[in-house]
């Protein structure tokens, strides 16, 4: 590490690991201070609304995320990247078979291709802390931990929260976009940017419109509860008819408000899923499928409940045949409560 020169040398370790953006902020920093306040104003009313369903690890999470001081107490500095994971690029790959002609189809969102996000971020926060050196003490997180990441990305100048509650990474505003966090015990000098917006989200709305459950409202805090992402992958729990029509052929996540954003034309890159396999293959093939995949996080058994909807809003007597089958040999009561529940 060259601490004499520490703004390039940062820009040339964040290349070396493979990232976009890279930021340091001491934690002593007063307007790091002033923005977790505010955030915890914020994310306490959004709870207060019940807008997190069941996520409750977010309430219980809080008192760590609102006070980094004392959840990183041996932090003098924090560091924080953005990194993609070829999301949105059409040659990513992923491990799920290639459908038959005739299949019936599920759909993954784009950012579960290639190797999960965490993984790949948590391997270039590893190097990062070894290029810093050895009497570094360092902790990193890649949504991994009570943080308020996007936060320390905006404090850190890598860019904006957008409308679609997602970072919109400087100079670009592509949402598509990581963010892994370093705490470090070294007083490093900091390295702050001045976030540069193509265009203000304001003369926009892309996100907004193209948002089909009404998640997404102007000026208004998301609604996870109508959130197809939160609907597939964090309500763990059967889904109601509404809440079940409303995930349309999702599986797992949602493109529809990334892929607008910024506004032009992108390829389609869901993931497609045969649901026959999904729900024939033996539950063993599913999870060597999905290791290391970002939809390990759900697991076999969610992505299974999420199918069983998709075939309900097929609704055609091939679909019917299917969840008959299901029905007759899951061994999930969560699926067959699923199946009969409308
Ligand atoms: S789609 Fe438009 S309004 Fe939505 S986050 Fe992106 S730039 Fe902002
Ligand atoms: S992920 Fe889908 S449902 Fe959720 S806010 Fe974005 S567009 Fe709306």
């Amino acid at each position: 590490m060259n601490r004499d020169n520490f703004s390039d040398w940062l820009v040339d370790a964040s290349r070396e690991i493979g990232a976009h953006s890279i930021a340091c902020i001491r934690m002593d920093n007063p307007i790091l201070r002033q923005r977790i306040e505010e955030n915890n104003t914020q994310v306490a009313d959004w709870l207060k609304l019940g807008m997190h369903g069941e996520m409750g690890y977010l309430e219980r999470m809080l008192p760590e995320k609102s006070n980094p001081w004392i959840t990183f107490p041996f932090a003098k500095s924090v560091l924080v990247l953005t990194f993609s994971n070829c999301w949105g690029d059409p040659s990513a790959t992923h491990p799920f078979p290639v459908p038959v002609n005739d299949a019936l189809l599920g759909y993954i969102s784009a950012y579960a291709r290639e190797v999960d996000y965490h993984l790949t971020g948590q391997a270039m926060l590893s190097k990062l802390t070894e290029m810093l050196g050895k009497n570094i003490h360092a902790e990193a997180t890649v949504d991994t931990a009570a943080v308020y990441e996007r936060m320390f990305a905006t404090v850190g100048g890598l860019g904006v929260v957008g409308d679609n509650n997602l970072l919109r990474m400087s100079e670009s505003g592509n949402t598509r976009v990581f963010i892994g966090c370093l705490f470090v015990d070294a007083e490093l000098p900091e390295v702050i940017h001045e976030a540069q917006m193509p265009f203000d989200c304001t003369t926009c709305g892309a996100c907004v419109m193209n948002c089909p459950t009404g998640a997404l409202q102007l000026g208004q805090p998301i609604d996870a509860r109508k959130c197809i992402s939160y609907l597939t992958i964090e309500k763990r729990s059967s889904l109601s008819r509404d809440e079940g029509e409303s995930i349309g052929n999702w599986l797992f996540g949602c493109d529809d408000c990334t892929m607008v954003c910024p506004p032009r034309t992108v390829a389609d890159m869901r993931i497609p899923v045969d649901l026959e396999w999904l729900l024939k293959a033996p539950a063993s093939e599913i999870r060597r499928t999905i290791k290391g995949n970002a939809t390990a996080y759900a697991g076999v058994t969610q992505l299974r409940k999420n199918a069983v909807v998709v075939l309900r809003n097929m609704g055609t007597p091939r679909t019917q045949d299917l969840l008959s089958w299901v029905r007759e040999n899951t061994g999930s009561e969560l699926i067959r409560r699923q199946i009969d529940l409308w």
